[in-house]
């Protein structure tokens, strides 16, 4: 079925057309390009359902949606024909002053499957920047209303929501983070309701709960100073997959409106069925005054993003254009039609067959061959929250005390994936599957015992 890459750094050496001319001119995104020296970045040439294809013919299957973007698969035949017959027509066009149908249609079904009352669509061209549109929109909605004084976000230790400024501010992912302090707004960070840091025995809901007593009072304090709260719904993705209790939401939103404070929920990682419903915030049974959508949006197509709010928010910017309360916020790509057309199918796929049904029969068996790993004597624990399932990997077992990052031994994991014809991208000592929904059983095992092959040989010295 599929040819396993053998041996690692291979590729580079039998194209080296490719990779050297990639190396002379290409800056990769969240990489230091001196590791390109002993690991050479991989020259793709096709994608088909969960499989990737070098150059050389070595497939790989993604287990990590590519950055968490992929739902139905690569090169999905039912997108990829959506997306040809826009470009026919209308490849893209002004979205200020003019609209066009595909960018209607998205809207009007965003607005009939995102929990209840969000029924204004904002578009913008990708995660980040829909962060940036929330954060903004939550100040000004207050400027708006009268009330200058909220000028501050309150995040959660351990979030991610991006890497432009406003996004990097409101994430706490030192990594990415601390170096850019000094060109970051301060922003009040409340402690994560992670679960991985429960006490030994404790209920991930009783945990998230203690934990939901810091933002309480953060919120008590701060509330007359602050525009709005933003998380990331049940799973912290960058911050290493950690994950909490729904009851941690439903607080919140009870809290934010009794503070008077806005709730971002930034689903841009963990919406469109990741954790087992359509959006996280549903386990919670909430609506968040901003829903920020985009990766699986476009089905893993085209970058595309949306910022979902009610029309509460929408009536304090309506007013007489000299009142100056619009919100003059624009990306040139916003509403592109050809992502908007991939949206579209992606919908299709969805209303078509009951995917989420389906994922939990893929989920259930992908938990149960990842907890095979629980008693591995590196492991400290495996989690899962629907489609996400994570693997912590430590030094000590006995104390949780962490592999030094220096060590990287999550990348002995990568390597050895590929190896085997598995992309997996640990985040420090995380494994992860984040696989696209069209994955089976055996692609499910594969995946799984490649991880385990990686983590023992990681872990055995
Ligand atoms: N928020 C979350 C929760 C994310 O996981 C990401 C991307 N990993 C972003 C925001 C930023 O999205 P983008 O990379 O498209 O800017």
């Amino acid at each position: 079925m599929n040819r396993h890459r053998t041996d690692p750094p291979a590729s580079g050496a039998t194209d080296p057309g490719l990779v050297s001319r990639d190396l002379r001119v290409v800056w990769h995104p969240c990489t230091q390009m001196k590791d390109h020296e002993s690991l050479p970045p991989i020259a793709i040439r096709r994608g088909e359902g969960v499989w990737l294809e070098d150059v050389d013919g070595n497939r790989y299957l993604d287990a990590v949606s590519s950055w968490w973007v992929n739902l139905f698969g690569h090169a999905n035949p039912r997108i990829a024909a959506a997306v040809a017959r826009q470009a026919q027509t209308l490849e893209h066009v002004i979205f200020a002053g003019l609209t066009h149908e595909p960018a209607i249609r998205v809207a009007e079904r965003l607005v009939s499957i995102a929990p209840p009352g969000l029924g204004r669509c904002f578009f913008a061209d990708n995660g980040s920047a829909a962060v940036e549109v929330a954060l903004k929109m939550s100040f000004h909605y207050w400027h708006n209303r009268g009330n200058t004084r909220k000028t501050r976000f309150v995040a959660l230790a351990n979030g991610y929501h991006g890497e432009t400024l406003g996004a990097l501010a409101v994430g706490d992912v030192d990594l990415y983070k601390s170096l850019y302090r000094p060109m970051l707004m301060d922003v009040i960070m409340a402690p994560s309701p992670d679960c991985y840091a429960r006490d030994p025995g404790e209920s991930w809901e009783s945990h998230s709960l203690r934990r939901f007593e810091s933002m309480e009072r953060i919120l008590e304090r701060h509330a007359d100073e602050v525009a709005a709260v933003i998380v990331e719904p049940l799973v912290q993705c960058a911050g290493g997959m950690r994950m909490y209790h729904p009851v941690y939401l439903a607080r919140l939103r009870e809290a934010c409106d009794r503070f008077g404070v806005h709730l971002i929920a930034d689903e841009i990682a963990v919406g469109f069925g990741r954790t087992g419903t359509m959006f996280a915030c549903e386990q919670a049974r909430i609506t968040p005054d901003f829903l920020c959508l985009s990766k699986g949006l476009t089905g893993g197509f085209l970058p595309m993003s949306v910022v979902m709010t009610h029309e509460e928010v929408y009536d304090a910017f309506y007013d007489e254009y000299t009142s100056q309360r619009a919100f003059l916020h624009s990306h040139s790509y916003t509403g592109n039609p050809l992502a908007c057309s991939a949206a579209l199918a992606t919908l299709d796929l969805f209303a078509e067959t009951d995917v989420l049904e389906s994922n939990r029969a893929k989920a259930a068996r992908l938990g149960r061959r990842a907890r095979e790993l629980e008693a591995h004597p590196h492991v400290a624990e495996v989690r899962q929250c629907g489609m996400i399932v994570a693997i912590e990997m430590v030094k000590s077992k006995a104390t949780r005390e962490p592999y030094p990052w220096q060590e990287r031994r999550g990348l002995r994991v990568y390597r050895h994936a590929l190896s085997r014809g598995v992309l997996l991208r640990p985040l420090g000592n995380v494994i992860y599957f984040l696989p696209p929904y069209v994955i089976d059983e055996a692609g499910i095992d594969l995946i799984t015992s490649v991880a385990a092959e990686g983590i023992e040989l990681a872990t055995c010295d």
